[in-house]
């Protein structure tokens, strides 16, 4: 934990838990691992991971360009100031008003089914997503490239599908990838890309290969690349990559605050934060490092529970703990990607505010939301006509 305690324990009194915190070394540091590793390649950075203007603008900074997925992420590319690298627009169901801000933005539209070709604006830059059917190791929610997926098209239609682009007049820059989230092996990326360059002597050369993202933090960018790179060579195409959980997932941290225990033949601990601020357990069974910031004698295996009246809302089971006490502050790490990203309002939680860490201090990046904003699109009852 690059932050040290007492930053974290006066972040905790002044801007409340749950709080996000973020370190900007870790954030810069992981944009330049990926920039390394994958040297030569474009690199967009999947917003929805972690979408926070702040965030946003350090990677436009670095060279980096934004992957997006709705007309709000589109939208925060553009007030985040458009990076050089430029702007992809990808998604199952894109509406019109996406089509059209991504015109605007000069975004390359990734394409996922054949009727796209006549929505499409006018000459639109495209690629076509191919999904290759290939196994995923990952949570079933999580994997895009198998064959009972929802995304882009069988290798069968991708000939068809490019040739009705460019006789729509659209100017067809290559291939999509994206196999899914959290892939556990290595080997499916190679395995996915083998499957994409069976089509190879189809399309003949390509100007760009985007292999997506789906790395975990912590796995062999090396290998990754050099299979990505390798597939790209035989097309005789750019490579482009979009990663988004690895470039925040381990920038960031879920301070929470110990609110009780109980022991009712399990050992309870009660936290502040729960699905409401952080899905990804009960969304996808993840597991996460827990960090508690106190210390006691003795220590018990316990159970870490949000808020939240669902039976669901667990952060961890079956933890080993120094005895909590209400008050104490609990870390939760791996927490920067899919966690302020997927946080609700259900149950009328306000979600929560967020910090960054400058190595020597808190730079507030956004807002507690208040209470009452939960209802100001109400409509008031003159408005109503009640
Ligand atoms: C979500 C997504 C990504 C990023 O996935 P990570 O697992 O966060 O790296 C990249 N490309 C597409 C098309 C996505 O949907």
């Amino acid at each position: 934990m690059p932050i040290p305690r007492h930053a974290l324990t006066e972040a905790a009194a002044r801007l409340g838990t749950p709080l996000y915190v973020y370190d900007a070394a870790e954030l810069d540091a992981a944009a330049a691992r990926v920039q390394a590793a994958f040297a030569g390649a474009q690199v967009f950075y999947a917003v929805k991971a972690n979408p926070n203007l702040h965030l946003l603008r350090r990677f436009a900074a670095a060279g980096l360009g934004f992957e997006c997925v709705s007309l709000g992420e589109l939208a925060r590319a553009q007030a985040a100031g458009v990076p050089v690298g430029g702007v992809i627009l990808n998604g199952p169901a894109k509406t019109d008003a996406e089509y059209a801000a991504a015109a605007r933005l000069g975004a390359t539209i990734v394409v996922d089914r054949e009727e796209e070709a006549a929505l499409l604006p006018p000459g639109s830059r495209v690629l076509v997503r191919v999904n290759p059917g290939a196994a995923v190791s990952t949570h079933d929610h999580l994997a895009t490239g198998a064959a009972r997926s929802k995304f882009g098209v069988t290798p069968e239609q991708v000939l068809p599908l490019m040739e009705r682009l460019r006789d729509e007049g659209h100017d067809v820059l290559g291939l999509h990838v994206h196999i899914g989230s959290a892939v556990e092996r290595e080997g499916d990326f190679a395995d996915a890309f083998a499957r994409v360059l069976a089509l190879r002597p189809q399309t003949g050369k390509l100007g760009v290969l985007n292999v997506g993202g789906g790395w975990l933090p912590g796995a062999d960018l090396g290998t990754i690349a050099a299979q990505a790179r390798q597939a790209a060579a035989a097309f005789g195409a750019e490579l482009w990559v979009e990663p988004g959980r690895y470039l925040v997932a381990s920038a960031g941290w879920l301070l929470t605050r110990v609110v009780g225990t109980k022991r009712t033949g399990r050992n309870f601990c009660l936290v502040d934060a729960g699905m409401t601020e952080f899905l990804r357990p009960m969304l996808y069974g993840a597991s996460h490092p827990l960090y508690p910031l106190w210390d006691a004698l003795a220590s018990d295996v316990w159970d870490v529970a949000g808020p939240a009246c669902e039976s669901g809302d667990m952060i961890a089971r079956g933890v080993t703990l120094p005895t909590p006490q209400r008050g104490h502050l609990l870390l939760i790490g791996e927490a920067g990607a899919y966690g302020a990203s997927m946080s609700s309002t259900y149950l009328s939680r306000p979600r929560p505010a967020e910090a960054l860490w400058t190595g020597s201090e808190w730079q507030p990046i956004r807002r507690r939301e208040s209470v009452e904003s939960l209802w100001t699109l109400e409509m008031a009852d003159s408005e109503s006509g009640d």
